[in-house]
């Protein structure tokens, strides 16, 4: 009997013909058919994944997204609508498909403006969640222009494909969150009176990035040098929301407000909560006024503010979020068997310490955290069943901790 010539049972090719071939159980396969195998399966994951993105994205309409962000975000309502828009608006721009008719729809990147603590990244945290996009966390005044120390506004894109696990389709439909974006304005806004470098100059590098561009990415980070490989990154369905304080825009609005309409600045001085709320009147031209270059305003379409938190707003966000405060400790103790009670009273009392040390929603958790932490030592492993938590407790705990100082630092 003739030897078995030994064949690739996809394309028939004989084994000299090949440089590879590999026996299966009672076949062959060549390496030519691997390679071309293998670009299937690559072809199809990346098709796979980039359905299950849009029926996930599609399914999301405004209400849906501002529903979710009502679960984790207390107040807030303005911000949240816009957001909601902005957001769908972005992802239905993503799907949109190729059409001839010539309507291109912008990006929608966002700026808020409002005081620290208020939940800007919050919102920008909920959002990536809900849609499960990966978030990068920036802050502005790392940054520098090449050439001087600091950060390269590349480095964001270094921390987004970070948050993908490095894989590049989602980075490129990802969220990045740029924070204290007020302090790389420039210090006045008449553009001859001072060259200022780092403010300005970071600004301009940021443009291309929020337009839409390919850029060359360092992956690991640090400074670009020769001879780095580089990631080449799509900004053009990034989603990017800016965040400051811009402490001192109130001046500007006002001063707009009052050259606007004589009378109306009588009633508003009159109204202190008109004024606490001044941020809601602000335009485009105040970013201006405070040291933002309008190519980046124009960048940043979609503007919307964050109302400072007052006494109710905190109270709830002890208790009512998803995962508020409060029901994580319950959550903690319970898995000692203990049963978590804290009394109205006491939880005034936290908000107004927040209050009087102007610790904000930020320091509700160091206050709790004062507050519970002997029990939090003491009682595992005891008998005790229940933590009743009152006013007189938790003062008591304050008095001893060192949480008063945290003032000084807030
Ligand atoms: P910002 O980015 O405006 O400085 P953050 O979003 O970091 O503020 O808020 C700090 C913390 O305060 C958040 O992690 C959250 O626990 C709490 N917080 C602030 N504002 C809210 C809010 N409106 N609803 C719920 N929690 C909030």
């Amino acid at each position: 009997m003739a030897k078995e010539v030994l064949e690739c049972s996809f394309c028939g090719r004989k084994k000299v013909e090949t440089s590879l071939l590999i026996a299966g159980l009672d076949a062959h396969i060549c390496d030519r058919c691997i390679e071309q195998a293998h670009g299937i399966v690559v072809e199809e994951a990346t098709h796979t994944g980039n359905t299950e993105l849009n029926e996930d994205l599609m399914l999301k309409k405004p209400k849906t997204i501002k529903s979710f962000l009502d679960d984790y975000v207390i107040g807030q309502e303005h911000t949240k609508r816009v957001m909601s828009v902005a957001v769908y608006n972005h992802y239905k721009r993503l799907l949109q498909p190729k059409s001839d008719d010539d309507i291109e729809i912008q990006k929608s990147n966002i700026i808020i403006v409002g005081q620290t603590g208020t939940g800007k990244t919050l919102i920008a945290k909920t959002i990536a969640r809900m849609l499960n996009v990966p978030l990068a966390i920036v802050d502005a005044t790392v940054l520098t222009e090449a050439g001087y120390v600091g950060e390269d506004v590349e480095s964001i894109l270094t921390r987004l494909l970070q948050a993908a696990d490095y894989n590049l389709e989602k980075a490129q439909n990802g969220i990045v969150f740029i924070d204290e974006i007020d302090k790389i304005a420039r210090k006045s806004s008449n553009p001859s009176i001072t060259r200022d470098v780092s403010g300005e100059g970071v600004q301009q590098a940021l443009l291309k990035l929020l337009e839409g561009t390919v850029v060359n990415v360092p992956p690991k980070g640090g400074r670009k040098h020769p001879d780095q490989k580089f990631i080449e990154v799509n900004t053009e369905n990034i989603l990017f929301i800016a965040g400051g304080a811009f402490d001192g825009i109130d001046r500007h609005i006002s001063k707009r407000l009052n050259l606007q309409a004589v009378g109306f600045s009588a009633s508003m001085n009159e109204n202190k909560l008109e004024k606490d709320h001044i941020l809601r009147y602000i335009i485009p031209k105040d970013l201006k006024d405070f040291g933002l270059i309008p190519e980046i305003i124009g960048r940043l379409p979609v503007l919307t503010y964050m109302n400072p938190l007052d006494k109710g707003t905190l109270r709830a966000i002890l208790t009512e979020p998803k995962n508020a405060i409060i029901k994580q400790y319950m959550k903690l103790f319970e898995m000692d068997g203990i049963e978590l009670v804290v009394t109205t009273e006491a939880l005034d009392f936290i908000v107004d310490q927040a209050i009087i040390y102007k610790l904000g929603a930020r320091g509700l958790r160091s206050l709790c955290e004062a507050v519970m932490t002997d029990a939090m030592f003491e009682l595992p492993g005891t008998d005790e069943k229940k933590l009743h938590i009152t006013a007189e407790y938790a003062e008591d705990k304050l008095n001893k901790s060192t949480i008063k100082k945290l003032k000084a630092v807030s």
